[in-house]
């Protein structure tokens, strides 16, 4: 089938790189032309692992291209993806510009039927819309579906082939039998495509996300709590986790969640929610528990040593909002690091991945470190904000002796306490004693 996709970031490059593995000819398209100049050149814009191998089979098969001119590439497809960002927009709203705009140009363009798939995570009601936007423009028949993206960055490629579920928000047959043929060779395992009406379609992304949310929120809370009666979090988190029904995944204490969309997902819906007249008063508690959890390392390192930090150094292992990927976008460290920053330090920061990503964020503002072992050089403190697989077993003596005073602030509980103590570490963690 001939598709396309407008939008080729970590969603539509990993879908339009899987769809084309599928079988299906495929056309990224996006007004980024350094993005596609350097796509078509082979240079891969993300660190997302097993894409870059992806693309150079489809590409060499030819059922990949990249291109900025949308207009030929709509006209050649008989289905056209919505992939654009819905960041949030001042009011905490998603802002749809990119995707009405998009809207915009398959109206004007489309030259025969079409079905335009909504990839990017949009608010309830906003197929209509698009649905309104596209009819000004055409005379052609065309159907609006609303296929919400479920992926992981860093485990993208295999979330996209192996999906729990695929949700098809339509209502004509003829486009139910479209896109189960899209989606047939993904359906040969016993998971489902659910399909809905493109309203509750819509919506059971934004539940899916405020609800992961408000997993890790409750967790930091309950973490917290153990600090104050002197609980250890990781006892409780498998004690309680343990229950099938509530299960222990998504379910880690750490100074809070970030990436693209969490942040932003859970805004949006609040204020759908809010303008239904129906507020989501535990949305309230879920961002500003996360907002807090993001300032706990601030607050425990003022704790230790006081709340000017000059003349101290601090050592930042990890910086991309989470393992396995390059994304920054609102990720905990930058408020870690802003925030010893602000008080004097100087930090020396490290990330398998992300080193170039954080520029953006950080400027010449830290050190950038060439290794894990460069950035712990003569440091006061190691903060480990992101659990690489790399920094999971670490040489202690080495990093250690490496170190000016042997002070720890591990942001995910991921090393043992008792085995640090007993190596001299002073070990601070989330929600342990
Ligand atoms: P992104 O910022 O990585 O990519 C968006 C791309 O769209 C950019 O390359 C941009 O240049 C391009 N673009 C914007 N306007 C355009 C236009 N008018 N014409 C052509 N190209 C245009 O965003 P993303 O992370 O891929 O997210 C896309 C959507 O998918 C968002 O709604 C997001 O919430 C949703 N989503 C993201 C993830 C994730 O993990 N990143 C997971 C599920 C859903």
């Amino acid at each position: 089938m001939k598709i396309c996709i407008v939008g080729t970031g970590y969603v539509g490059l990993v879908a339009g790189t899987c769809l084309a593995d599928l079988g299906h000819f495929i056309t990224c398209i996006d007004n980024n032309a350094e993005k596609i100049d350097g796509l078509t050149a082979g240079k891969v814009p993300i660190y997302e692992p097993g894409l870059e191998h992806l693309i150079v089979r489809n590409v060499r098969e030819k059922r990949l291209h990249f291109t900025t001119d949308a207009i030929p590439a709509i006209q050649q497809s008989v289905v056209a993806y919505i992939a654009v960002g819905t960041p949030s927009g001042a009011d905490g709203s998603a802002d749809l510009s990119g995707v009405f705009a998009v809207a915009k140009t398959i109206g004007e363009a489309m030259n025969g039927p079409l079905t335009v798939v909504i990839k990017s995570t949009v608010p309830v009601g906003t197929a209509d819309k698009v649905r309104a936007i596209i009819a000004e423009a055409t005379e052609h028949e065309f159907d609006v579906v609303s296929n919400p993206e479920f992926l992981k960055e860093g485990a993208a490629i295999d979330d996209f082939m192996k999906p729990d579920r695929i949700v098809v928000g339509c209502s004509k047959p003829e486009t139910q039998e479209m896109m189960n043929r899209i989606y047939a060779p993904l359906m040969r395992t016993s998971k489902p495509i659910l399909f809905m009406d493109n309203r509750s379609a819509e919506l059971s992304k934004y539940a899916a996300n405020a609800f992961l949310a408000t997993r890790i929120s409750f967790i930091n809370e309950i973490a917290k709590l153990c600090e104050s009666v002197g609980a250890d979090v990781e006892h409780v988190r498998r004690g309680a986790g343990s229950d099938s029904r509530i299960g222990l995944r998504f379910f880690f204490p750490g100074i809070g969640y970030g990436g693209s969309c969490f942040p932003k997902d859970v805004k949006a819906l609040m204020t759908t929610a809010e303008q239904a007249g129906s507020p989501m008063q535990i949305l309230d508690a879920v961002e500003s528990v996360n907002a807090n959890q993001k300032k706990l390392f601030i607050e425990k390192i003022e704790t230790r040593f006081g709340s000017d930090l000059s003349g101290l150094c601090f050592a930042v292992w990890g910086l991309s909002f989470k393992p396995q990927t390059d994304d920054m976008r609102e990720a905990p460290s930058v408020v870690l690091i802003n925030g010893l920053l602000e008080r004097g330090a100087t930090v020396k920061a490290y990330d398998p991945e992300a080193m170039e990503e954080a520029r953006h964020h950080l400027q010449d503002r830290v050190q950038y470190a060439a290794s894990k072992m460069d950035a712990v050089s003569n440091v006061d403190a190691l903060v480990l904000v992101t659990e690489w697989h790399e920094f999971r077993n670490p040489d202690w003596p080495g990093v250690l002796s490496a170190m000016k005073t042997k002070v720890l602030f591990d942001g995910r509980n991921l090393y043992d306490p008792d085995r640090l103590r007993a190596m001299g570490v002073e070990y601070h963690g989330v929600g342990r004693p």
